[in-house]
């Protein structure tokens, strides 16, 4: 509720209010100036008809009287008529008074009143009478006596007496005029309490429409049918529609925000002084700062990396898109293809950057080229010594029975290992592509593989008098394609025999864990594999010592194709292993 101080502030109050106040007294002044005149007007018009009426009766008496009786007559008369009564002659003297003493009057001949009534017509005159000192409204008329045959009869009433009776009816048409002002005054105060009241509702509810809620919960209590209910109808209507507008905003700036913070590139958004308006999770990640900044914080709290800021600045400067590649936290090691464009909102400027991150990308291009280099490597060595020995033979040591033999075998050796080399190759390009398309999987005993897989290695380990010894049938199965599992379980039970201990053991044994994995160890007691050879075994082409795996037939691809079945299959695979002792792989598989 306002209260009344509040409403007498209110400058649109005191505007109407005074202006219905002037309006009030200035019309009720000018009907009561006006009435009060008219009323005089008419009061005077009252007691001069009054006078000439008793003027004409006191005439009719005056026939009758001989001079010497008038004063006494006079005397009466005034007293009937509450009057001063005068009789002049036709010369002017002063036959009879009532009010004064007669003798010492001067002639009145030329008294206005006088003269008009000595003319034969009816006198009217309000003056000051020189003889009392006091104003009266004068009537006269001619007459006549029993004696003289042309005299003036006067009648005479002081102006007094009439203003006092004016007097009270203006005093009765003011109290009149006040309390008919104080009356409108009061409707007038009341209308416009009212009135103002009603624009201060819709005022504030205006205002409330400002703040962030959009008069959530305000009420506007305004049901006039005039031109302020209309407006604030008009009001409701426009904040309905606000906040529907502002909902739909709401859901829009989520659902981007959303989008935002899931995307796997950084985004992040600057305005003209480099300082931060919007970043998302993904860059916070890649420049390595853990939480999101609160505020519109420099970018370089950020990221400090120069080229990265120059590249902002660029943007900034040049209003042109900028694409580049560096990396946004060199400790992090990964880089990014960073693509930065001009952003214009509500006539700021601003940049935006996208970050990728194409560490990945870039790794599996070296991988690549590393790759096509050790491939190519590995090729040129048995292909060099085919050509040596073939052009040799050709040169004439075929004709050489001594050595014509063992070059030939040497020949056939690389031809062998080449081969090797290109199916290695193939299994190597098939397991990647399988990695992408999941292939139809069937249930795989695991027992069964390890004993086919010994039918491949059975061979070998007899040449080397090596016992290979495999566990008990429990029955495990594994999810995925058999032929895989044998490969991978060839490979390195070949390893097993190929580095084990002349004469030795090797042993593969299966169990599964109490995480739901199947674990296919394959243990020899051979030389071991030195520690810092260990990470990189499973890499394509690696070797502890090259010539030992080439006298053994190796490729240098085995290892690499047991890591991309595990994967294949969902699992892993693992090493142990001392120098001198042994080394136990351990294949690691999702039971089926
Ligand atoms: P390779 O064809 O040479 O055997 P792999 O990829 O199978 O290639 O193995 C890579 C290297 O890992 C081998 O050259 C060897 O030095 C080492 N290695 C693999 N298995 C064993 C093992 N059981 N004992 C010792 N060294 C091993």
């Amino acid at each position: 509720m306002r209260t009344r101080s509040q409403t007498l502030a209110s400058p649109l109050f005191r505007k109407i209010l005074f202006s219905a106040f002037a309006l009030i007294i200035a019309t009720v002044g000018s009907a009561d100036y006006l009435m009060t005149r008219y009323t005089g007007e008419r009061e005077l018009e009252q007691v001069q008809k009054n006078l000439e009426l008793a003027l004409r009766i006191y005439a009719g008496e005056l026939n009758q009287l001989k001079n010497a009786e008038l004063e006494q007559w006079a005397r009466r008369a005034d007293g009937q008529a509450n009057a001063r009564i005068t009789v002049i002659d036709a010369g002017g003297a002063v036959l009879a008074e009532t009010r004064h003493e007669r003798g010492s009057m001067e002639n009145h001949a030329r008294r206005p009143e006088v003269s008009t009534a000595l003319r034969g017509g009816i006198g009217i005159a309000k003056r000051h009478s020189s003889s009392l000192g006091v104003d009266f409204l004068y009537v006269a008329q001619p007459a006549s006596t029993a004696e003289s045959r042309s005299v003036v009869l006067r009648l005479a009433v002081p102006l007094a007496s009439v203003n006092e009776a004016l007097g009270e009816v203006r005093g009765r048409i003011l109290r009149a005029s006040l309390l008919l002002a104080l009356l409108a005054l009061i409707a007038a105060y009341v209308y416009t309490r009212g009135l103002t009241a009603r624009i201060r509702a819709i005022q504030s509810y205006a205002e409330s429409l400002a703040n962030e809620r959009l008069a959530e919960g305000a009420e506007l209590n305004e049901s006039g049918k005039d031109e302020l209910g209309v407006l604030a109808e008009s009001l409701r209507r426009m904040a309905r529609q606000l906040r529907e507008v502002v909902d739909l905003l709401k859901v829009e700036s989520g659902r981007r925000e959303a989008i935002l913070a899931s995307m796997r590139e950084g985004v992040l958004a600057v305005d003209e002084e480099l300082r931060v308006t919007f970043c998302n999770e993904a860059f916070l990640r890649a420049a390595g700062t853990p939480d999101a900044p609160a505020g519109p914080v420099p970018v370089v709290q950020l990221a400090r990396t120069p080229a990265f800021l120059g590249l902002l600045r660029q943007v900034l400067t040049s209003g042109r898109t900028v694409r580049d590649k560096l990396p946004l936290a060199p400790v992090s090691g990964r880089s990014y293809e960073i693509y930065a464009e001009p952003l214009g909102i509500g006539g700021q400027k601003g940049a935006l950057a996208i970050l990728h991150d194409i560490t990945e990308l870039e790794r599996l291009e070296r991988v690549r080229k590393d790759f096509v280099a050790n491939v190519s490597h590995e090729l040129r060595t048995p292909l060099a010594a085919i050509r040596g020995y073939a052009e040799t033979l050709l040169d004439g040591a075929l004709e050489d029975q001594e050595y014509n033999r063992k070059f030939l075998e040497i020949i056939r050796s690389n031809a062998i290992r080449l081969t090797n080399i290109a199916s290695d190759l193939l299994v190597v390009s098939e397991l990647e592509q399988e990695r992408g398309e999941q292939e139809p999987a069937s249930e795989v005993g695991v027992h069964e593989v390890v004993e086919a897989a010994l039918r491949t290695v059975e061979s070998a380990a007899r040449v080397r008098n090596i016992r290979v010894e495999i566990g008990p049938d429990s029955g495990l199965k594994v999810k995925g394609q058999r032929f895989r599992l044998e490969q991978a379980l060839v490979n390195l039970m070949d390893n097993a025999v190929k580095f084990g201990k002349e004469g030795g053991v090797v042993r593969v044994e299966s169990r599964q864990t109490e995480g739901g994995l199947v674990e296919v160890d394959v243990a020899d007691d051979g030389i071991g594999i030195p520690s810092e050879d260990l990470p990189r075994i499973f890499e394509r082409f690696y070797r502890v010592d090259k010539a030992r795996s080439r006298a053994a037939g190796g490729t240098g691809l085995g290892l690499s194709i047991v890591k991309h079945v595990a994967e294949v299959f969902g699992g892993t695979v693992r090493v142990k292993s001392e120098v001198g002792q042994g080394s136990t792989f351990t294949l690691s598989l999702p039971a089926a």
